[in-house]
């Protein structure tokens, strides 16, 4: 099984992704993570990926499609990828496809948690005192929402054509949300 998740910056993703991950003996695959990580090794790619990280754009698609496939090629990680935060747009998710395709794997359900754009404020917020991540201060984020408006809508879209998407009210408390996901999941 591979689980797509989806969401606006502070919906939650990554929270429910570790559940999912240790509930059901999945991998999370968060492209945000990678890059994160990519950003602090002060390479020259790395200086480029923080700048448009920080300017609450999406990075490349070539970046985070090598990055994707690295995954997909790992027998290891077969059959158990959750998805967070990719794809990002119509490109990615067509990319996807065909990668997925390349090693014989396919998408068995999409997630989108919805939340306002009130709430993640205020989650952002509280995210930035714990994490300290540049990219969590109120500018930055409403443009993050703004680029998940313009860009990932339609990918949603794409999914719920493929009758792959469950939409989850992203407003509950943690354990209520993760025991919805955790019904959806069993169901599989
Ligand atoms: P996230 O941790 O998922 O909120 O991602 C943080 C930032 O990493 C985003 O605002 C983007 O700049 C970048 N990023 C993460 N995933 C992708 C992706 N699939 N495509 C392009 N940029 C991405």
């Amino acid at each position: 099984m591979n689980i797509v998740i989806f969401g606006p910056p502070g919906a939650g993703k990554g929270t429910q992704s570790k559940f999912i991950e240790e509930k059901f003996g999945m991998f999370q695959l968060s492209t945000g993570e990678f890059l994160r990580k990519e950003m602090t090794t002060n390479t020259s790619i790395g200086k480029k990926i923080s700048s448009v990280i920080n300017s609450g754009a999406l990075v490349s698609d070539q970046i985070v499609s090598d990055l994707i496939e690295k995954i997909l090629a790992d027998k290891k990680y077969k059959n158990r990828i959750i998805f967070d935060g990719y794809p990002r747009n119509l490109n990615q998710a067509k990319n996807l496809d065909i990668l997925l395709k390349k090693y014989q794997q396919k998408i068995d359900i999409v997630l989108k948690l919805s939340v306002s754009l009130r709430t993640i404020k205020k989650r952002i917020s509280e995210r930035r005192t714990l994490e300290k991540r540049d990219d969590d201060n109120e500018e930055i984020a409403i443009k993050r929402y703004e680029t998940y408006e313009k860009s990932t809508e339609p990918v949603i879209e794409y999914y719920k054509q493929l009758k792959l998407l469950k939409v989850i009210d992203g407003e509950k408390s943690i354990d209520q949300i993760s025991k919805e996901i955790s019904d959806i999941i069993s169901l599989i």
